[in-house]
């Protein structure tokens, strides 16, 4: 997380000093953006303590956290930059056409492109290359466009900018599309899972992925369904997840 996190950081900056760069004549400052990578990870290291797995050291990640984005500053540069790490807050829409009262919060990396042909960036560490079809199913996909279609009134093209932390790091480009039926399949997802949560239906959603860095692992294993003897209290679960979620451990 505080690897992915200093690479977020430099190439905001990165961004930023090209946004700067086409409005104001400004100047690249390439130093500037790999001292964003240590500095980020003095700031995460500030927040609490980091713990590093037995066979990689701090050292080790800095120096991947570095290549990695020495790798993308070697790809095009995107043009037109509209937004850098831009929050917004829009409405959710059903397939019906109906507001849902709940909004959708997004902060894309990147939207960058020419006025009503606009690309949404999003960057990612991995450790290997995404597929087509994983990034034409990623709902966070159909997040990033429909907020992006409601903030510039354009559907964007999605762009994954994969960085592989592979021994030679790589900047892998995958590209989607959504329409307005995408959004709406969103909003009824959003809405069938909001039901589930007012009616404390929780349940592990078991994967390598999500569940081993989750600190609530054995919390998890003693969970029972609702409504059985020795079930824990739902807003319990529902807390243990919360928890791990909005800490980034967890991601079912
Ligand atoms: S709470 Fe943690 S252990 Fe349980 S399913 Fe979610 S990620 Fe896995």
């Amino acid at each position: 997380m505080v690897l992915g996190g200093a690479v977020h950081a430099a190439l905001a900056e990165h961004h930023r000093q090209l946004q700067a760069r086409e409005e104001r004549d400004a100047a690249l400052v390439p130093e500037r953006v790999l001292a964003e990578v240590e500095a980020e990870w003095q700031r995460r290291e500030g927040e609490g303590t980091v713990a590093y797995p037995p066979d990689e050291s701090r050292d080790e990640l800095l120096g991947v956290a570095r290549r990695l984005v020495t790798a993308y500053l070697a790809t095009e540069p995107p043009t037109g930059i509209v937004a850098v790490e831009e929050r917004v807050t829009v409405p959710l829409v059903n397939s019906r056409g109906a507001f849902l009262e709940k909004p959708l919060v997004a902060v894309a990396d990147l939207v960058y492109g020419e006025p009503g042909e606009l690309t949404v960036r999003e960057l990612k560490t991995s450790a290997r290359a995404f597929s087509q079809g994983e990034v034409d199913l990623a709902p966070q996909a159909t997040c990033y466009a429909h907020a992006t279609h409601q903030r510039h009134g354009v559907w964007p093209r999605v762009e994954y900018c994969v960085l592989t932390k592979t021994k030679t790091p790589r900047a892998q480009l995958v590209t989607t599309e959504r329409t307005a039926s995408h959004a709406g399949r969103l909003g009824d997802l959003v809405e069938s899972v909001d039901r589930a949560v007012t009616a404390g239906v929780f349940y592990p959603i078991e994967s390598p992925l999500n569940c081993s860095g989750c600190p609530f692992r054995s919390e998890c294993r003693a969970w029972r369904p609702s409504g059985s003897p020795t079930a824990p209290r739902p807003e319990l679960h529902q807390v243990l997840h919360e928890a791990a979620h909005q800490n980034g451990v967890a991601r079912c």
